[in-house]
């Protein structure tokens, strides 16, 4: 029997790209619906789930329970949500070394992963305990550009979740500027130009550009996002995770195009449950950070993904004795290109710490900026870190590696002035990591930096143009839902 509109629930099929930092964002955004009466299901790889399993148990010292024994929404669920948890293959074994054949890995959830998702839609759509008292809808991260097929075949409404700044979107979908003025591909002789022609991007220096756009070959990694970008025009909602008022001309310049909504920072939507998203197994700082002072200590962190060099974790190392002050300092386990040795970090180093540095394999972040003893955050300005450490009002070192970090340092260092470089040449320095760091826990940038914590609060509250936006979002989505049959 057909339902009445009113009756009929909307029911999201969220499946993010199976890394860290575009789980996190998508699961704070699938608590933020649910807690708006939308029905979830969460998707998944089984090795993701593989991974999050492991770090639970040891976190919870609960060693005994298997796999399946893990459901990260349980808590949610328990205070009222209606949020549901799958997993479904990647199409690799759970052994599979995903990181040493990390292009293969790629190429797959960029050709045949489709196939994956398309079973799993056909399961959850034939399983559905009532059918007609649901309408399934996909949300997707961009990078999952196989969502026009599966929205096309199950007749979905296809929302697009975007987990980096308005700017380099704008930038990677007009790459036909770029390509026509002789930016992309770069140009054979090293030259550092400004880029005038982008529509809503204000003028940005080659130097800034994302960088897969300083290469010449054409990798995985570009095929992933030319295909995202090209594919995103058949999304019937975009949402960015970002703040209309930091991106003042990209959001509206956007807008004018594509279904677009500046929703974010949705990164702190899941914080009153208790919920793991973690996929390494975190250590405990806090009691640690409560026995230093306010804004004393010195946060570092890469992220999930950021490889470097010995001898740059030498210089840091260096740098951080010579300036003399109080540090926590993630050092993952495969921070080091090609080296899994357990120590990567100078010989004596941690004697010579002594009680002024805590080094841990991984941490709670948020927790930790959340911190009043935290003063300042060394970061690779993956576009998560640089929100969370807005959020909390701590300025930041940068130290961009790949991707979209260099443009994401350029907002940071140059648009908002929340934030230095770590260095200013080419090379990593103890001696100007020691300066660098110096001047930001003296308190420079701190004014700025609470002033943009503010702005993001703002954009969160009722009225502010985030939530204003996602409501608005809510509604449409809602329309657009009940008019498809
Ligand atoms: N993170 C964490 N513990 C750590 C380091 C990072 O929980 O010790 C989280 C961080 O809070 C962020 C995510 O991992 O949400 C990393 O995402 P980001 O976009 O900053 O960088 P990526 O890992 O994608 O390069």
């Amino acid at each position: 029997m057909a339902q009445t509109p009113e009756l009929i629930k909307p029911h999201a099929i969220v499946i993010p790209v199976p890394y860290q930092g575009h789980i996190n964002p998508l699961v704070d955004l699938a608590i933020n619906l649910a807690s708006r009466g939308f029905t979830i299901t969460f998707v998944n790889t089984e090795f993701v789930h593989h991974l999050l399993s492991k770090s639970h148990k040891n976190y919870s010292n609960d060693s005994t329970g298997t796999d399946a024994d893990t459901d990260i929404f349980s808590e949610a669920r328990k205070s009222g949500l209606d949020i549901r948890y799958m997993t479904m293959s990647d199409g690799f074994p759970l052994d599979f070394d995903r990181e040493t054949n990390v292009f293969e890995f790629w190429e797959y959830l960029l050709e045949g992963f489709v196939v994956q998702v398309d079973e799993l839609m056909e399961n959850i759509v034939k399983s559905c305990d009532s059918p007609a008292l649901y309408k399934h809808f996909l949300i997707t991260d961009t990078f999952n550009s196989w969502h026009p097929k599966i929205a096309k075949k199950y007749n979905m409404v296809n929302v697009s979740f975007w987990t980096q700044p308005a700017v380099v979107f704008a930038l990677e979908y007009h790459l036909d500027h770029l390509k026509k003025n002789g930016h992309y591909p770069p140009p054979k002789e090293n030259s550092d130009d400004t880029i005038t022609y982008v529509p809503g991007v204000d003028p940005i220096s080659t130097k800034d550009l994302m960088s897969f756009l300083h290469e010449t070959d054409i990798t995985v990694v570009h095929k992933l996002v030319f295909r995202a970008l090209e594919q995103i025009e058949n999304a019937d909602f975009i949402l960015l995770n970002t703040v209309q008022e930091l991106e003042p001309k990209t959001v509206p310049a956007l807008n004018q195009i594509l279904p677009t909504c500046a929703i974010g920072p949705v990164n702190f939507s899941s914080r009153n449950i208790k919920i793991s998203k973690s996929l390494i197994q975190q250590t405990e700082c806090t009691e640690w950070l409560q026995s230093k002072p306010p804004a004393s200590v010195l946060y570092v962190s890469f992220g999930s993904l950021a490889q470097t060099t010995k001898q740059v974790i030498e210089e840091i190392a260096q740098g951080l004795l010579l300036a003399d002050i109080n540090f926590i300092w993630v050092v993952r386990k495969n921070i080091v290109i090609d080296s899994d040795a357990t120590n990567v970090l100078p010989s004596g180093f941690e004697r010579k710490m002594k009680e002024k540095g805590l080094i841990v394999p991984w941490c709670d972040q948020d927790s930790v900026l959340s911190n009043p003893g935290i003063g300042g955050f060394l970061t690779h300005c993956g576009w998560n870190s640089v929100l969370e450490s807005m959020w909390h009002g701590v300025p930041m070192i940068c130290y961009p590696f790949l991707y979209d970090q260099p443009t994401n340092r350029k907002l940071v260092v140059d648009d908002w002035k929340i934030g230095t470089n770590l260095c200013d040449g080419e090379s990593v320095t103890r001696d100007e990591v020691a300066g660098k760091i110096k001047r930001l826990m003296c308190g420079e940038f701190r004014e700025e930096s609470k002033k943009v914590r503010t702005v993001l609060r703002n954009s969160l509250d009722a009225g502010g143009s985030s939530e204003k936006n996602l409501v608005r979002f809510v509604e449409d989505l809602k329309a657009k839902i009940h008019a498809s049959n």
